[in-house]
Protein backbone atom coordinates (compact mmCIF):
# COMPACT_ATOMS: atom_id res chain seq x y z
CA UNK A 1 0.00 0.00 0.00
CA UNK A 2 2.56 2.37 1.29
CA UNK A 3 4.88 2.04 -2.03
CA UNK A 4 1.68 2.49 -3.88
CA UNK A 5 0.73 5.52 -2.29
CA UNK A 6 4.30 7.03 -3.00
CA UNK A 7 4.45 6.16 -6.46
CA UNK A 8 0.74 7.71 -6.53
CA UNK A 9 2.30 11.40 -4.92
CA UNK A 10 5.75 10.78 -7.28
CA UNK A 11 3.23 10.63 -10.60
CA UNK A 12 1.15 12.89 -8.99
CA UNK A 13 3.88 15.74 -8.42
CA UNK A 14 5.54 14.96 -12.17
CA UNK A 15 2.39 15.68 -13.55
CA UNK A 16 1.19 18.66 -11.74
CA UNK A 17 2.93 21.57 -13.09
CA UNK A 18 2.08 20.48 -16.32
CA UNK A 19 -1.38 20.89 -14.90
CA UNK A 20 -1.18 23.58 -13.24
CA UNK A 21 0.49 25.73 -16.15
CA UNK A 22 -2.05 24.87 -18.94
CA UNK A 23 -4.40 26.13 -16.24
CA UNK A 24 -2.72 29.55 -16.11
CA UNK A 25 -4.58 32.57 -17.41
CA UNK A 26 -3.91 33.69 -20.92
CA UNK A 27 -0.90 36.67 -21.34
CA UNK A 28 -2.65 39.50 -19.88
CA UNK A 29 -1.67 42.50 -22.76
CA UNK A 30 -1.89 41.26 -26.33
CA UNK A 31 0.45 43.15 -28.68
CA UNK A 32 -0.85 43.17 -32.16
CA UNK A 33 1.68 43.21 -34.97
CA UNK A 34 -0.41 43.74 -38.21
CA UNK A 35 2.07 41.88 -40.40
CA UNK A 36 3.48 38.05 -40.42
CA UNK A 37 5.95 36.84 -38.00
CA UNK A 38 9.93 37.42 -38.52
CA UNK A 39 8.96 40.86 -40.41
CA UNK A 40 10.59 44.12 -39.54
CA UNK A 41 7.36 45.02 -36.98
CA UNK A 42 7.73 41.49 -35.49
CA UNK A 43 11.56 41.55 -35.10
CA UNK A 44 10.96 45.07 -33.37
CA UNK A 45 8.05 43.97 -31.39
CA UNK A 46 10.14 41.20 -29.79
CA UNK A 47 12.72 42.81 -27.69
CA UNK A 48 9.34 45.65 -26.93
CA UNK A 49 7.28 43.25 -25.22
CA UNK A 50 10.39 41.95 -23.18
CA UNK A 51 10.92 45.52 -22.06
CA UNK A 52 7.41 46.83 -22.07
CA UNK A 53 6.06 43.61 -19.63
CA UNK A 54 8.71 44.15 -17.24
CA UNK A 55 8.17 48.08 -16.79
CA UNK A 56 4.61 47.62 -17.03
CA UNK A 57 4.42 44.57 -14.06
CA UNK A 58 2.26 42.29 -16.79
CA UNK A 59 2.48 39.50 -19.08
CA UNK A 60 2.61 40.78 -22.98
CA UNK A 61 2.56 38.67 -25.66
CA UNK A 62 2.54 39.32 -29.11
CA UNK A 63 -0.08 38.26 -31.93
CA UNK A 64 0.80 38.69 -35.99
CA UNK A 65 -1.97 39.43 -38.15
CA UNK A 66 -0.84 39.75 -41.38
CA UNK A 67 -3.10 41.06 -44.02
CA UNK A 68 -5.21 44.12 -45.99
CA UNK A 69 -1.29 45.87 -45.87
CA UNK A 70 -1.77 45.72 -42.06
CA UNK A 71 -5.63 46.90 -42.04
CA UNK A 72 -7.04 43.35 -40.90
CA UNK A 73 -4.53 43.31 -37.81
CA UNK A 74 -5.26 47.41 -37.36
CA UNK A 75 -8.97 46.47 -37.68
CA UNK A 76 -9.05 43.58 -34.91
CA UNK A 77 -7.77 46.19 -32.68
CA UNK A 78 -10.03 48.88 -33.29
CA UNK A 79 -12.85 45.99 -32.32
CA UNK A 80 -11.25 45.25 -29.15
CA UNK A 81 -12.85 46.28 -25.50
CA UNK A 82 -11.12 49.15 -24.92
CA UNK A 83 -9.72 48.08 -21.63
CA UNK A 84 -6.26 48.41 -22.69
CA UNK A 85 -5.83 44.81 -23.10
CA UNK A 86 -5.08 44.81 -26.81
CA UNK A 87 -3.09 46.57 -28.44
CA UNK A 88 -1.55 47.72 -31.98
CA UNK A 89 2.21 48.58 -32.79
CA UNK A 90 1.63 50.13 -36.20
CA UNK A 91 4.34 52.15 -38.50
CA UNK A 92 4.01 55.17 -40.57
CA UNK A 93 1.56 53.14 -42.54
CA UNK A 94 -0.93 53.57 -40.42
CA UNK A 95 -0.79 57.22 -41.23
CA UNK A 96 -0.26 56.79 -44.93
CA UNK A 97 -3.02 54.06 -45.61
CA UNK A 98 -5.92 56.32 -46.20
CA UNK A 99 -4.22 58.03 -49.12
CA UNK A 100 -2.97 54.47 -50.25
CA UNK A 101 -5.93 52.25 -49.59
CA UNK A 102 -9.49 53.26 -50.54
CA UNK A 103 -11.14 50.68 -48.68
CA UNK A 104 -9.86 51.38 -45.57
CA UNK A 105 -12.20 50.31 -42.94
CA UNK A 106 -11.26 52.49 -39.92
CA UNK A 107 -10.06 56.14 -39.26
CA UNK A 108 -6.54 55.83 -38.25
CA UNK A 109 -7.04 59.13 -36.17
CA UNK A 110 -10.21 58.94 -35.05
CA UNK A 111 -10.80 54.94 -34.14
CA UNK A 112 -7.71 54.83 -31.71
CA UNK A 113 -6.03 56.46 -28.68
CA UNK A 114 -2.22 56.98 -29.19
CA UNK A 115 -0.15 55.83 -26.56
CA UNK A 116 3.50 56.65 -28.06
CA UNK A 117 6.26 57.04 -30.13
CA UNK A 118 8.30 53.60 -29.90
CA UNK A 119 11.35 54.10 -32.25
CA UNK A 120 12.52 54.96 -36.09
CA UNK A 121 13.71 52.14 -38.25
CA UNK A 122 15.14 53.42 -41.94
CA UNK A 123 14.65 51.31 -44.97
CA UNK A 124 16.94 49.82 -47.45
CA UNK A 125 16.03 49.49 -51.45
CA UNK A 126 17.27 46.00 -52.03
CA UNK A 127 17.50 42.94 -54.62
CA UNK A 128 17.88 39.61 -55.49
CA UNK A 129 21.42 39.07 -55.69
CA UNK A 130 21.42 37.83 -59.05
CA UNK A 131 19.94 40.87 -60.32
CA UNK A 132 22.38 42.43 -63.33
CA UNK A 133 22.34 45.45 -61.53
CA UNK A 134 24.58 46.64 -58.81
CA UNK A 135 23.40 50.14 -58.33
CA UNK A 136 20.80 52.63 -59.06
CA UNK A 137 22.24 53.62 -62.56
CA UNK A 138 22.48 49.87 -63.78
CA UNK A 139 19.07 49.43 -62.32
CA UNK A 140 17.59 52.30 -64.04
CA UNK A 141 19.26 50.70 -67.49
CA UNK A 142 17.92 47.46 -66.83
CA UNK A 143 14.44 48.73 -66.25
CA UNK A 144 14.44 51.14 -69.21
CA UNK A 145 15.76 47.98 -71.65
CA UNK A 146 15.48 45.29 -69.58
CA UNK A 147 13.80 42.08 -71.74
CA UNK A 148 10.94 41.82 -68.69
CA UNK A 149 9.98 44.28 -66.43
CA UNK A 150 11.75 44.39 -62.91
CA UNK A 151 8.78 43.72 -60.19
CA UNK A 152 8.51 44.97 -56.85
CA UNK A 153 7.78 43.04 -53.63
CA UNK A 154 5.60 44.58 -50.57
CA UNK A 155 2.98 44.32 -47.32
CA UNK A 156 -0.03 45.21 -48.86
CA UNK A 157 -2.01 48.26 -49.70
CA UNK A 158 -0.86 51.15 -46.77
CA UNK A 159 2.13 49.46 -45.85
CA UNK A 160 5.84 51.08 -45.07
CA UNK A 161 7.21 49.05 -48.07
CA UNK A 162 3.96 50.00 -50.40
CA UNK A 163 4.90 53.74 -49.55
CA UNK A 164 8.45 53.45 -50.12
CA UNK A 165 7.98 51.51 -53.61
CA UNK A 166 5.36 53.92 -54.88
CA UNK A 167 7.82 56.93 -53.73
CA UNK A 168 10.66 54.66 -55.53
CA UNK A 169 8.30 54.65 -59.04
CA UNK A 170 7.76 57.95 -58.77
CA UNK A 171 11.35 59.12 -58.62
CA UNK A 172 12.31 56.40 -61.17
CA UNK A 173 9.79 57.30 -63.52
CA UNK A 174 8.36 53.89 -64.46
CA UNK A 175 5.08 51.60 -63.35
CA UNK A 176 6.56 48.70 -61.73
CA UNK A 177 4.71 45.32 -61.32
CA UNK A 178 4.20 44.73 -57.71
CA UNK A 179 3.63 41.66 -55.56
CA UNK A 180 1.89 41.55 -52.32
CA UNK A 181 2.50 39.80 -49.32
CA UNK A 182 1.18 39.90 -45.48
CA UNK A 183 4.44 41.30 -44.36
CA UNK A 184 7.66 41.43 -45.91
CA UNK A 185 9.17 38.63 -44.05
CA UNK A 186 7.22 36.32 -46.77
CA UNK A 187 7.37 38.76 -49.53
CA UNK A 188 11.40 38.46 -48.80
CA UNK A 189 10.95 34.65 -48.96
CA UNK A 190 9.53 34.66 -52.25
CA UNK A 191 12.44 36.87 -53.21
CA UNK A 192 15.04 34.84 -52.08
CA UNK A 193 13.50 31.62 -53.13
CA UNK A 194 13.24 32.63 -57.06
CA UNK A 195 9.20 33.58 -56.19
CA UNK A 196 9.03 36.24 -59.06
CA UNK A 197 10.28 39.14 -56.85
CA UNK A 198 13.29 41.28 -57.95
CA UNK A 199 13.12 44.51 -56.05
CA UNK A 200 12.01 45.41 -52.04
CA UNK A 201 12.13 48.56 -50.01
CA UNK A 202 11.88 46.97 -46.59
CA UNK A 203 13.30 47.94 -42.95
CA UNK A 204 16.84 47.56 -41.53
CA UNK A 205 15.72 45.55 -39.09
CA UNK A 206 14.70 42.95 -41.42
CA UNK A 207 17.70 43.51 -43.95
CA UNK A 208 20.93 44.88 -42.16
CA UNK A 209 21.91 41.29 -41.79
CA UNK A 210 21.30 39.97 -45.46
CA UNK A 211 22.62 42.77 -46.90
CA UNK A 212 25.92 42.21 -44.73
CA UNK A 213 25.77 38.36 -45.36
CA UNK A 214 25.62 39.16 -49.01
CA UNK A 215 22.25 37.44 -49.29
CA UNK A 216 20.72 40.19 -50.91
CA UNK A 217 21.73 43.54 -52.59
CA UNK A 218 21.47 46.72 -51.52
CA UNK A 219 21.17 50.43 -53.95
CA UNK A 220 20.72 53.07 -51.14
CA UNK A 221 19.38 53.22 -47.82
CA UNK A 222 16.53 55.81 -47.42
CA UNK A 223 17.38 58.49 -45.08
CA UNK A 224 18.96 61.54 -45.49
CA UNK A 225 22.83 60.68 -44.20
CA UNK A 226 23.99 57.32 -44.85
CA UNK A 227 23.99 54.84 -41.74
CA UNK A 228 26.80 54.15 -39.69
CA UNK A 229 25.52 50.63 -40.07
CA UNK A 230 25.96 50.48 -43.71
CA UNK A 231 28.52 52.53 -44.12
CA UNK A 232 29.35 51.69 -48.05
CA UNK A 233 25.63 51.98 -49.19
CA UNK A 234 24.59 55.23 -49.93
CA UNK A 235 21.97 57.59 -49.45
CA UNK A 236 19.33 57.02 -52.45
CA UNK A 237 19.28 60.72 -53.01
CA UNK A 238 23.48 60.71 -52.99
CA UNK A 239 22.34 57.55 -55.75
CA UNK A 240 20.05 59.45 -58.05
CA UNK A 241 16.54 58.81 -57.00
CA UNK A 242 15.94 62.09 -54.49
CA UNK A 243 12.86 62.07 -53.29
CA UNK A 244 12.57 58.64 -51.91
CA UNK A 245 13.04 59.48 -48.35
CA UNK A 246 11.20 58.00 -45.56
CA UNK A 247 11.54 56.91 -42.10
CA UNK A 248 9.68 54.23 -41.05
CA UNK A 249 8.37 55.21 -37.23
CA UNK A 250 6.33 52.96 -34.75
CA UNK A 251 3.52 53.76 -32.58
CA UNK A 252 1.64 52.23 -30.16
CA UNK A 253 -1.96 52.51 -29.92
CA UNK A 254 -5.28 51.42 -28.01
CA UNK A 255 -8.85 51.33 -29.26
CA UNK A 256 -10.72 54.30 -29.22
CA UNK A 257 -12.44 55.19 -25.65
CA UNK A 258 -9.81 53.29 -23.46
CA UNK A 259 -10.12 55.02 -20.03
CA UNK A 260 -7.27 58.03 -19.58
CA UNK A 261 -5.39 56.49 -16.31
CA UNK A 262 -5.17 53.28 -18.48
CA UNK A 263 -3.80 55.43 -21.45
CA UNK A 264 -1.56 57.38 -18.94
CA UNK A 265 0.00 53.78 -17.23
CA UNK A 266 0.82 52.27 -20.53
CA UNK A 267 2.51 55.67 -22.01
CA UNK A 268 4.53 55.46 -18.92
CA UNK A 269 5.50 51.80 -18.83
CA UNK A 270 6.99 52.82 -22.23
CA UNK A 271 8.95 55.53 -21.83
CA UNK A 272 10.28 52.97 -18.96
CA UNK A 273 10.95 50.14 -21.78
CA UNK A 274 12.48 52.32 -23.67
CA UNK A 275 15.52 53.67 -21.08
CA UNK A 276 15.89 48.97 -20.55
CA UNK A 277 19.58 48.59 -21.48
CA UNK A 278 18.12 45.04 -23.09
CA UNK A 279 15.94 47.15 -25.27
CA UNK A 280 18.32 49.79 -26.54
CA UNK A 281 20.87 47.13 -27.32
CA UNK A 282 18.08 45.31 -29.49
CA UNK A 283 17.24 48.25 -31.12
CA UNK A 284 20.69 49.32 -32.16
CA UNK A 285 21.22 46.01 -33.53
CA UNK A 286 18.45 46.02 -35.63
CA UNK A 287 19.49 50.08 -37.31
CA UNK A 288 16.18 51.33 -34.94
CA UNK A 289 16.52 54.43 -33.36
CA UNK A 290 14.07 54.50 -29.61
CA UNK A 291 11.88 57.22 -29.35
CA UNK A 292 13.06 60.66 -26.76
CA UNK A 293 10.84 60.61 -23.89
CA UNK A 294 9.31 63.59 -25.16
CA UNK A 295 7.67 61.73 -28.38
CA UNK A 296 7.04 58.41 -26.37
CA UNK A 297 3.58 60.69 -25.18
CA UNK A 298 0.08 60.14 -26.78
CA UNK A 299 0.47 64.10 -27.61
CA UNK A 300 3.57 63.50 -29.49
CA UNK A 301 2.18 60.35 -31.30
CA UNK A 302 -0.97 62.13 -31.69
CA UNK A 303 0.50 65.30 -33.51
CA UNK A 304 3.03 62.73 -35.49
CA UNK A 305 -0.03 60.96 -36.72
CA UNK A 306 -2.20 64.08 -37.58
CA UNK A 307 1.34 65.98 -39.81
CA UNK A 308 1.97 62.53 -41.44
CA UNK A 309 -2.11 61.83 -42.60
CA UNK A 310 -1.45 65.11 -44.44
CA UNK A 311 1.37 65.14 -45.32
CA UNK A 312 0.75 60.93 -47.47
CA UNK A 313 -2.26 62.37 -48.51
CA UNK A 314 -1.20 65.51 -50.20
CA UNK A 315 2.09 63.84 -51.59
CA UNK A 316 0.18 60.84 -52.67
CA UNK A 317 -2.84 62.43 -54.55
CA UNK A 318 -1.01 62.96 -57.68
N1 LIG B 1 6.50 46.37 -41.36
C1 LIG B 1 5.83 45.43 -42.19
C2 LIG B 1 6.16 44.00 -41.87
O1 LIG B 1 6.44 43.73 -40.74
C3 LIG B 1 5.90 45.73 -43.60
C4 LIG B 1 5.70 47.18 -43.97
O2 LIG B 1 5.10 47.98 -43.24
O3 LIG B 1 6.19 47.46 -45.00
O4 LIG B 1 6.13 43.14 -42.72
Amino acid sequence: MVPFVMRLVAVLAAILPAVVSAAQPEPKLTLVVPFVAGGPTDKLAQPFVAAFGRALGERVSVKNIGGGGGSVGTREVQRARPDGKVLLLANVGHAAAPALNAKLPYDPQKDFEPVGLIADVPMTLIARRDLRAHNVAELRTQMETGRRKLAIGHAGEGSASHLCSVLFARAAGKDLPTLTHPGTASAMNAMLSDGHIDLMCDQTTHTLERIRSGEVQAFGVTTVERLAALPDVPTLAEAGLPGVQLVVWHGLYAPKSTPPERIERLSAALRQALQDPALIDALKDLGATPAKADDATPKALRARLAADVERWSKALKQ
